[in-house]
């Protein structure tokens, strides 16, 4: 009797979700696994600035129900962390002990919140951005009308950004070398973009010209919650403080693990990493891309949940390449504001 293949994925963002379908279609008879950290089931990131319209009830924003995953036969472990992958014997380790074999293995792990270390003693006076909870707990720090200080200004919080001016919010952004990530812009066009954020009602510091942040304290009784000081000894007050220095994949558990890592799991442009049953796909991996021979990172909804598609049909017997399906150029609309296509999903 043929023995079924187990196949596992680890992450139920996007990336992995998408694998999970597609290993389920194209290998009927397996069995697929998905294992996450997350409490929630896979819920839209994208669209969290909703929280700050109101919209308090996680159920909103999942976009499989349980019932999805029976239906399809894909076991979803919440609430699991893995901690060891061992390449040879071809099994993960999870927190609580248990060891799993896997036939084949896709990480799909993604990245968390990168915080420059210089700001990493503030950190208990900084209010993140990268989970359901964290919204929850950001918004209720904000008072009507409140003032928010955003620190670095990614895509991720410019586009939190436009929420908070649209239902009457202050923003300043306290802007340095990752406001725009993951757009790469140019040194000459950079004040382009700077002025349309102005345009857009966002508050521009340059970090830089006021001598480089120093220090964030919690601001005096009866005051703002928060006072962000810089080296120039100006300083600005606000209600919250929130840090957008990009991501940085999250791949502790791999580090044992025999395969090769730059800053993301290193993979060719099958998807595949230095050890052939284990792929990864989304913000965890980096991609050797011939035309400029180097490993890149790709960015946002569609490339993400395409790389999620392709690693398992590779996984199951393509052999297709990367493609990327996402414009990653920073553009000015119309009327002067930025749009960045990141912010465009599903
Ligand atoms: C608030 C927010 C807003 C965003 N908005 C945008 C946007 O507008 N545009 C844009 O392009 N991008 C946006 N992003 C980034 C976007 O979410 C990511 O690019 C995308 O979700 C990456 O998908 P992924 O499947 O690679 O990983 P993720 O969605 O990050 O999923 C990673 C999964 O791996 C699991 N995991 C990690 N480590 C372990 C472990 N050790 N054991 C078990 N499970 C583990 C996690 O629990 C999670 O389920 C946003 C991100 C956030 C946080």
């Amino acid at each position: 009797m043929a023995t079924v293949r187990h196949h596992i994925v680890i992450g139920s963002g996007v990336a992995g979700n998408q694998a999970a379908e597609t290993l389920r279609e194209r290998d009927p008879e397996s069995r697929v696994t998905i294992i996450t950290l997350s409490r929630l089931p896979f819920f839209n990131r994208y669209d969290l600035p909703r929280v700050f319209r109101g919209e308090r009830d996680w159920r909103n924003f999942i976009i499989y129900p349980a019932e999805y995953y029976r239906k399809n036969r894909i076991a979803l472990r919440r609430a699991t962390r893995v901690v060891n992958v061992d390449s040879t014997a071809q099994t993960l380790t999870l927190e609580h002990k248990e060891i799993l074999h896997f036939d084949s293995l896709l990480v799909a792990s993604g990245a968390g919140p990168y915080l420059p270390e210089e700001l990493s003693e503030f950190r208990p006076l900084l209010h993140g951005f990268g989970a359901f909870r964290d919204a929850i707990e950001v918004a209720d720090a904000l008072p009507k009308n409140g003032h928010a200080i955003l620190l670095g200004g990614d895509t991720i919080g410019l586009d939190l950004a436009r929420t908070l001016l649209d239902i009457g919010h202050r923003v300043t952004l306290v802007a340095g070398p990752y406001t725009f990530w993951p757009h790469e812009v140019a040194a000459e066009d950079r004040s382009k973009y700077v002025a349309a954020l102005e345009r857009m009602g966002i508050v521009v510091v340059d970090a830089n010209q006021r001598g480089c942040l120093t220090t964030i304290e919690k601001g005096a009784k009866g005051l703002s919650a928060r006072r962000v000081v810089f080296g120039d000894g100006s300083d600005i007050s606000g209600d919250v403080v929130m840090p957008f220095f990009g991501v940085a994949p999250s791949l502790d558990f791999m580090l044992g693990s025999g395969v090769d890592i730059e800053r993301g799991l290193l993979v060719s442009p099958d998807l595949r990493t230095t050890n052939p049953n284990i792929y990864a796909a989304g913000d965890v991996c980096q991609i050797w891309t011939d035309r400029e021979h180097r490993y890149c990172f790709y960015h946002g909804w569609k490339n993400v949940r395409a790389m999620g598609e392709l690693a398992a049909r590779n996984i199951t017997g393509a052999n297709e390449p990367w493609v990327p399906t996402q414009d990653e150029s920073l553009q000015l609309t119309k009327d002067g504001k930025i749009h960045s296509p990141f912010w465009e999903y599903q």
